[in-house]
Parts: C-alpha cells; structure tokens; sequence
C-alpha cells in the first residue's frame, strides 16, 4: 500500500524511460519557473541510484547558476533516506566523501526519516525510531518533482517460483550459482542472492556481476553435460565500487583505498568502458560509453 501511494504522485527510477521522464518533467518545470520559486525536488532512497541523481541533478543546477543559464535558487535538491547516512550499505569511508560532496554541490540531506505516503504536494515523512531518535507524527514537505529511488523489488515470476527465497524475494544459490538445494536449476543477476564467502556480505545488484555470474553458469552447464567439476563464482574480498557524484566527480573504493574527485570520475568511467566491452561489439561499446562521457559532461556544463 505504501509503494502505491508513493508510485501515484512520484516518478520511479528504474528504466531509460523514468530517466527521460524525470528529465522531462524538470526541464517542463524550470520553462515555466517564476523568478523568486524556487523548483523543489525530492529524492526518495539515497542508495547508489538516488544519491546519482541527486548529484547530477544539484551539479548540473550549480553548474548553469554559474554560468547565468539559471537563476540563483532556481531549483532545490533533498536526497531523504531512513537510514543515518547515505549509501548505507557501502563502507563508512565512502558514505563520508560521497556526503561531503553532496552538501559541497547544495543537496540538502534529509537523514533517518521515513517516507511514509506522497500526496499531491506534500511528501510526508516520519523519523525512524529505529535510528534511535523518538517516533514522531508524519510532517509535510512540499515538493514538485518527487523520484522514487527506494530499491527495487523482486519481480512478481521470481517471487512465484517454488524455491526457497530470501526476505528481498531474491533466490539463495551456492557457489556454483545453483538454486539451494537444486541439481540443476542457476539463479543469476539480480535475482540470484549469492553471498561473498569472505565478507558474508550479500554480493551487490549490478551488471559487472551479472554478467560474471552468467558466464559462470554457461560454463557449468557444459561441465555438468560432460561430467566435469562446477566452477565457483570468482568472488573478490571486496568490489570495487564507484558512485558518481555530479559531473565529473565520483567516490569509490578498491580494496582499502578511497578515490575521489576527478580521478575518481576516470576510475568509474574506465569501469563502464569494460562493462561494455564485455556484453557488446567493440565500436557499439565505445559508442554507448562515449554517449555517457557526453552526458556527464553536459552535466557539469549546466547544459
Ligand atoms: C537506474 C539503475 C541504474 C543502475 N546503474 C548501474 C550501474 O551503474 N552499474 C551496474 O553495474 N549496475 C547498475 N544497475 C543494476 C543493473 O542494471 C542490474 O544489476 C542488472 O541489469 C541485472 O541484470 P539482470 O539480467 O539480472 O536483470 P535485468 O537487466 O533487469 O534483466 C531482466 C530482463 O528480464 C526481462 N523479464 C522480466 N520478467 C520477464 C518475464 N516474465 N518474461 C520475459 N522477460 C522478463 C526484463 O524485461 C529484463 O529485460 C542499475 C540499475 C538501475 C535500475
């Protein structure tokens, strides 16, 4: 019930489409602005998606503000989360520099309140007595661009299947990425709960592992028609892991050391380039990868 309410009045971040419509609805917006409104976007869920956008939208305002495109206070960013700190499930040190940056760029953190229901101009939110602070009445705040970013949920086939599922509906699978307690039936993506036998941790939703996962999987299937021993999923001690943070900017992570900034930016951009190298043709890779350089420089033009 409350996804519903929240869907109804925001938009979802989860497809090309919402991308287009978010970016849609905020240019439509800004055409329209009155000098002395200010545009407010709220940003529900500060996981890796919501805090993205909220930086690309906060560095792309900042950005046309310098460059007289946009007036001063044209356009506020809120990225509002449950939990104490953005990126929750990434290390402490890259929650830290990711919320440096964010404030650094003008996103006002809205931290440990819940979102509880969307209206047509309210979003209202609670604290979360699971953060220690007291529980408290739902307070309004107004907004008129409302992305949701608050995870995505398991789809209703995966859910139906007559497996074992974990509390996120995801499917639990062994080293050899099959269904627990199946001979012959593999999980992979993101509906695959596979845990890093290191960290215990479960391993991130994203393409780099999925397509580790299925090339592992192809790999099985043969070894299992010819006799051979499974493979086991590759898991590294850590991912890497890259956030951008507004143009040309990103935090991340390789084993213990923090990048940030500008070569931070590269680091993240050179991890997409392999990505894409992986599941398309060189020139349909270099392209795609290219179309996303632009963006992001466009971003931190303010264009
Ligand atoms: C906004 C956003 C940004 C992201 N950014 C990154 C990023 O920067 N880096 C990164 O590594 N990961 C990123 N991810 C995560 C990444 O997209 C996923 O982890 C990855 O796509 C998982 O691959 P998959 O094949 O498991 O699922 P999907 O890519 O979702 O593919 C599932 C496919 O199954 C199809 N399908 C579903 N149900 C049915 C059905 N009943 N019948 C037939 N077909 C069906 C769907 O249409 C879809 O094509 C992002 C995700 C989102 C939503």
């Amino acid at each position: 019930m409350r996804c519903r309410i929240i869907s109804i009045f925001s938009i979802p971040l989860k497809s090309l489409h919402d991308a287009y419509e978010i970016r849609r609805r905020i240019l439509s917006l800004l055409h329209k602005h009155k000098p002395g409104k200010t545009l407010k976007v709220i940003v529900g869920g500060a996981g890796p998606n919501g805090t993205e956008i909220a930086a690309e939208l906060a560095a792309t305002v900042d950005a046309a503000v310098r460059r007289g495109l946009l007036k001063e206070g044209a356009m506020s960013v809120v990225l509002l989360d449950a939990a104490p700190s953005v990126l929750m499930m990434l290390p402490k040190r890259l929650r830290q520099c990711a919320e440096r940056q964010l404030q650094h760029i003008g996103v006002k953190l809205v931290l440990g309140r819940v979102l509880s229901s969307v209206n047509g101009t309210h979003v209202l939110v609670a604290n979360n007595p699971g953060q220690g602070t007291p529980a408290s009445e739902p307070s309004g705040m107004p907004y008129d661009v409302c992305i949701w970013s608050g995870g995505i949920t398991m789809s209703d086939v995966v859910r139906a299947l007559p497996f074992a599922h974990d509390p996120k509906g995801r499917l639990p699978v062994d080293g050899a990425l099959r269904i627990e307690g199946e001979d012959d039936v593999y999980a992979i993506g993101d509906c695959a709960a596979s845990r890093n036998p290191f960290t215990h941790a479960p391993d991130p939703q994203t393409a780099q592992v999925a397509v580790i996962q299925a090339k592992v999987v192809a790999e099985n299937i043969i070894a299992s028609l010819t006799g051979e021993s499974l493979k086991t999923f590759p898991y590294p001690k850590k991912w890497p892991i890259f956030v951008t943070l507004g143009g040309k900017n990103a935090c991340g992570m390789i084993g213990p050391f923090l990048v940030s900034g500008y070569l931070g930016y590269v680091l993240r951009r050179l991890i997409d380039l392999h990505y894409f190298v992986e599941v398309l043709s060189l020139p349909d890779a270099v392209q795609f990868w290219r179309r996303g350089v632009d963006v992001y420089a466009k971003n931190e033009e303010g264009e």
